[in-house]
């Protein structure tokens, strides 16, 4: 009995001792090898001991795949952060806008340097013969100044040179820049209406063709005034280019402007221009400034809408200003498209974009004559401070450097 009893247990030590060897080996060195695998791929080279182990125990292991490249692991990854909503940036200070073309005066400067160089290098010359004064005004009409103004300018400076005679490079310029001055002055006042009256927001309407810079105008505005210490609503009547609403109410919160806006694509324009203006006097803003779409497909089209908009606006306030935005470098393009949008609404400032971008200043003459008003704002650039008030001095003074 006790013979049989010791044979079970030998056999039963037996079984365990080799079951246990076949059943942990292969668990432990998988282990290893996927921690290998991790290591290889983070440091590109295999350490020296664990090759060693590696080849001590090539007959215990399984086989496996000697050579076969592994498979990149990558290293384990970080559980991304629950997204925190982004913290609002605070409001910004926008510089007022007093002085800020004195600021642009060299962007401008360096965009007209051709124009204004080249007329001086004519009128400097010994001999002013009949030649010179052909490409005085050739490089008039190339600047944009329109063929009539550029034959006026040029029998000004002829009957100046016949009277005085001899010039000094001092004497030409001077003479020059009076000419300019008075060809860009003008009677009407270059001020924007911007102040409250009878107890309501002054209300500036923004018109012009797509593209021309109208809602970076508005945004650029908004900011102008908010640092001028005054309170400004947009209205975003732009309802037909889609991203339009989006981009003002993008300018307005960055100075804490409201922008009014409708949720439904292709709305009414005068329906945002009258709730902006409602918004505007319930706040007791100062300035509503309102976006519209310069769509052109027939007069017709244009002159219903922009009707529209403004009798909707008057059942609650008067339209202050109506600010025509015309694209600098668009020429004798942007000249038509002022006259038909003149032909549909009483336009009573133009704001010129993108002077920066363009050697033709002399588009300021021309619009100014073509619509009888004044040039009141000019855009110097895509940054957000990038629009001034127009001032003849500054501009002449960059034109002829
Ligand atoms: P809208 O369709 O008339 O409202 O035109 P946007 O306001 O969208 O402007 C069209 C493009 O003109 C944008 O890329 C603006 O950054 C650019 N722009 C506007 N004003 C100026 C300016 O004064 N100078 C320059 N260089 N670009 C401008």
């Amino acid at each position: 009995m006790i013979d049989y009893i010791i044979a079970i247990v030998v056999v039963a030590v037996l079984l365990l001792g080799v079951g246990g060897t076949m059943l942990l080996r292969p668990r432990g060195m998988h282990g290893i090898r996927r921690s290998r695998a991790r290591e290889l791929d983070l440091t590109g080279a295999i350490p020296k001991a664990e090759e060693g182990t590696k080849a001590g125990t090539t007959t215990l292991e399984r086989p496996e795949a000697p050579t076969a490249p592994q498979p990149t692991i990558p290293p384990p990854a970080q559980l991304p952060a629950e997204p925190e909503a982004p913290p609002r940036p605070p409001l910004e200070k926008p510089p007022p806008s007093a002085g800020r073309m004195v600021r642009l005066r060299a962007r401008l400067a360096r965009s007209q340097t051709g124009f204004g160089g080249a007329l001086l290098a004519l009128l400097s010359r010994d001999r002013l013969d009949d030649d010179t004064w052909d490409e005085i005004e050739e490089v008039l009409i190339t600047a944009d100044v329109g063929v009539s103004p550029a034959r006026q300018i040029t029998s000004d400076l002829r009957t100046q040179v016949k009277v005085e005679g001899a010039r000094t490079p001092d004497e030409v310029r001077s003479m020059l820049r009076a000419e300019l001055l008075s060809e860009v002055e003008t009677e009407a006042s270059r001020s924007l209406r911007t102040q409250r009256h009878e107890g309501r927001p002054a209300v500036l309407l923004m018109v012009g063709v797509n593209g021309t810079g109208k809602t970076t105008t508005c945004g650029k505005l908004a900011r102008a005034l908010i640092g001028d210490g005054q309170t400004v609503v947009l209205g975003a009547a732009d309802t037909f280019r889609a991203a339009a609403a989006d981009q003002l109410q993008t300018w307005g919160e960055r100075v804490g402007a409201q922008t009014v806006r409708s949720d439904k694509e292709q709305a009414d324009p005068a329906s945002v221009a009258f709730d902006a203006v409602s918004v505007g006097i319930e706040q007791e803003a100062d300035v509503v400034l309102i976006d519209t779409a310069g769509r052109l497909h027939t007069k017709n089209d244009l002159m219903d809408e922009l009707g529209k908009v403004k009798r909707v606006i008057e059942k609650r306030t008067s339209v202050d200003e109506v600010l025509l935005v015309l694209d600098a470098t668009t020429g004798q393009n942007g000249l038509r498209q002022a006259r038909v949008f003149a032909e549909v609404v009483d336009v009573t400032g133009i704001v010129l974009t993108k002077l920066d971008g363009t050697a033709k200043g002399g588009i300021v003459i021309a619009v100014q004559r073509e619509l009888g008003v004044p040039v009141k704002l000019v855009g110097l650039g895509e940054g957000p401070d990038d629009l001034a008030p127009f001032d003849p001095v500054t501009f002449v003074d960059a034109i002829i450097g």
